[in-house]
């Protein structure tokens, strides 16, 4: 195997698994994702490794980079933030290492939406308030198709991570509302979670805008909303003492 598609994780450098620690180690060639992998993981990488960040480069040059790379015998990574499989546009560049009869593997990381639960110390799924995430994001340029509007999702009054919509947070908020979340629904907005300069932003769907904004955040926010940020749930099943599970009898 010569191509990885390794998964960052959420900025801190000690959220990337130990397999995409040790293959940013071994790789000869390194692509990664320059507008929010953190560089710091690049300092991981042999002083031979060529490293070329792909925000400045197409579709293509990244997929003739992994193939020269490929044929010279060498180990590649390529390095998305977070999750690749989540936002990462990693499926068009496996259809040309397929069309190309090129093998890769791909190696998971921690998504930004965990690590903002962690910053937040939040569950998201809370017996009776939520047992659905809905992980989303607002129509950019990218499209997101008719039935999955945000205000059609919104419906399910479910918890919800939304990407890349943080500079667009007047418009979630009224599809949020215009989808049946009462104004009162807490909503929490994390900035850079897991980095040395994560911020935390709370408020209700009513208010969170306008703290947000007298906050100047940036881009690398994510959004997550739900009656779970509130504290008043039932206790999980799971530790009761009349619900017997496979490693428990029931008292
Ligand atoms: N594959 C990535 C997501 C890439 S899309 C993942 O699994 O996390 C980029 C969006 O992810 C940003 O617009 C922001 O909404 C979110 N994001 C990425 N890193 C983040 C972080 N450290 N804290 C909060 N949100 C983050």
């Amino acid at each position: 195997m010569q191509v990885y598609f390794v998964g960052a994780g959420p900025g801190n450098p000690e959220l990337i698994t130990v397999k995409g620690q040790r293959l940013l180690k071994e790789a000869d060639v390194i692509i990664y994702a320059g507008s929010l992998v953190n560089p710091a993981l690049l300092e991981l990488a042999k002083p031979s490794a060529a490293i070329y960040n792909s925000a400045s480069m197409t579709l293509e040059e990244v997929a003739d980079t992994m193939k020269q790379a490929v044929q010279a015998g060498q180990i590649v990574v390529r390095l998305h933030t977070g999750d690749p499989s989540i936002y990462g546009a990693i499926q068009e560049q496996m259809d040309l290492l397929d069309q190309a009869e090129i093998t890769y593997e791909v190696v998971p990381g921690v998504s930004s939406f965990l690590a903002t639960a962690a910053a937040l110390k939040q569950e998201y799924t809370l017996p009776d308030i939520s047992q659905t995430v809905i992980i989303t994001r607002l129509e950019g340029r990218t499209p997101v198709p008719e039935k999955e509007k945000l205000a059609l999702l919104a419906s399910h009054a479910t918890t919800m991570c939304i990407f890349l919509s943080v500079h667009m947070l007047d418009d979630v908020v009224a599809e949020l509302i215009a989808g049946g979340y009462t104004s009162d629904t807490p909503v929490a907005v994390v900035q850079k979670a897991s980095w040395p300069d994560q911020r935390i932003f709370r408020g209700t769907l009513e208010t969170i805008a306008r703290i947000v904004a007298e906050g100047g955040v940036d881009r690398t926010a994510m959004i997550v909303v739900g009656k779970v940020l509130d504290c008043s749930y039932s206790l999980s099943r799971l530790y009761a003492p009349e619900f017997g599970h496979m490693f428990r009898d029931a008292k």
